[in-house]
């Protein structure tokens, strides 16, 4: 079993769309082994997205994942962070293919609905980003 980080973002949930997002990590075998509500510090979102600053669109990415409250996961399954990846989509929503989170509920390559970790090892750096051991549920 595999854990990846997941994040259904700012404008998923002004859209009143974290619900079906939630299903949908449900209908795809993960086990939600944890999921909180939280607003995201601008010191929080530029060190979770490190990796991108001094990126033209880092200033913006920065503004948008601050700009109202996100629901933060860590989901389970066999190959999970590859799975999550495939499930949410290409980043830009009008690249992603017809099923796809980002697809369906993605406005924009910067309002995409969700975030999924790219690699195992950011999967565990994301997970201790937002979670303490405590909160995530035993099977
Ligand atoms: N992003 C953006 N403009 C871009 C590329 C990315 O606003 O040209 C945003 C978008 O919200 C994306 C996030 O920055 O999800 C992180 O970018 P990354 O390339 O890591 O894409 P992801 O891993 O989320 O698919
Ligand atoms: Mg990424």
């Amino acid at each position: 079993m595999e854990k990846t980080f997941a994040i259904i973002k700012p404008d998923a949930v002004e859209a009143r769309n974290a619900g079906k997002i939630l299903a949908r990590m449900e209908a795809e075998g993960f086990r939600v082994v944890a999921m909180k509500g939280h607003r995201i510090s601008k010191a929080e979102a530029e060190g979770f997205y490190a990796e991108h600053a001094g990126k033209g669109f880092f200033g913006a990415l920065v503004s948008y994942m601050t700009s109202g409250p996100v629901f933060v996961a860590v989901l389970e399954r066999e190959n999970a962070v590859a799975h999550w990846r495939a499930v949410m989509g290409a980043t830009n929503p009008a690249n992603a293919d017809e099923g796809t989170i980002r697809k369906e509920f993605g406005q924009s390559i910067e309002r995409n609905a969700a975030h999924g970790s790219a690699n195992a090892a950011d999967a565990a750096r994301e997970v201790t980003f937002f979670f303490s051991q405590a909160e995530l549920l035993s099977s």
